[in-house]
């Protein structure tokens, strides 16, 4: 099957002749969950950035299920991205002041989702992360772990086909992290594709395929598990 996600000979030279990314090649296909691992510095999030078509190759292609990104007019491609692609940071970057339901609501605005059907996917979609009984809490009221589900409940609420996080359990500790990793494993199952940036060794080692990347090479990819083409 055509991948959901593809990344052509993908390089992006930053001003100042640095190379962050060099001839990076991988496909992804639907429901794989993904980590992409390497020291600081070694392109992991220009290469997240790219998948998410917030930053456009120097050279080389981004392809979502087979189209070039590149040929798109920009207001084209933010209409896709904001169907096709969620994001997950580490810093969760959630409305304070505003209820959970409210924060996750904020995922359908350039949906063209009516004011009226928001809420009801909001809830719906908080309910699917496991915090339906806290809709009305502010993320004061919250556990980074909570917190960090309602961030991805906002990234799922338009059923995005991919879901991007970097370093998602960073700022967690790890009975928490590992609650957040189970909660996108569940994703996956149900046919969403993850790719996850993270630092932690143990944590890319439980993951199904990992993309090593040093010096802005893609220097292993260990690859679509058996048994991921339905
Ligand atoms: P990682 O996520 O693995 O830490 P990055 O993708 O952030 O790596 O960075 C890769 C390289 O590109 C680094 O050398 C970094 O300093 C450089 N870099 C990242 N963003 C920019 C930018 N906007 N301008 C110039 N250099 C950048």
């Amino acid at each position: 099957m055509t991948p959901v996600l593809a990344v052509r000979e993908a390089s992006r030279t930053y001003p100042g002749e640095v190379r962050a990314l060099r001839a990076v090649s991988l496909s992804i296909q639907d429901s794989e969950m993904v980590g992409i691992v390497g020291p600081s510095g070694s392109g992991k999030s220009t290469l997240l950035q790219l998948m998410g078509t917030l930053d456009k190759p120097t050279s080389g292609r981004i392809e979502l299920r087979g189209n070039d990104v590149a040929k798109l007019s920009d207001r084209a491609l933010s209409s896709l991205r904001s169907r096709w692609i969620g994001f997950v940071f580490q810093q969760f970057f959630l409305s304070d002041g505003v209820s959970a339901v409210d924060n996750v609501a904020t995922g359908l605005l350039y949906a063209g989702v009516p004011r009226g059907k928001r809420r009801a996917r909001a809830l719906s979609a908080l309910d699917r992360v496991g915090l339906g009984h806290r809709a009305g809490h502010l993320p004061s009221e919250l556990s980074g772990g909570e917190r960090q589900r309602v961030a991805i409940a906002r990234a799922m609420v338009n059923e995005p086909a991919i879901l991007l996080a970097d370093e998602p359990t960073g700022n967690l500790d790890t009975e928490n992290g590992g609650a957040i990793l189970n909660l996108l494993a569940g994703l996956s199952a149900d046919g969403t594709t993850i790719v996850i940036i993270t630092h932690d060794r143990e944590i890319a080692a439980g993951l199904p395929r990992r993309i090593e990347l040093l010096d802005g090479t893609l220097r292993v990819d260990t690859g679509t598990p058996p048994g991921v083409f339905r």
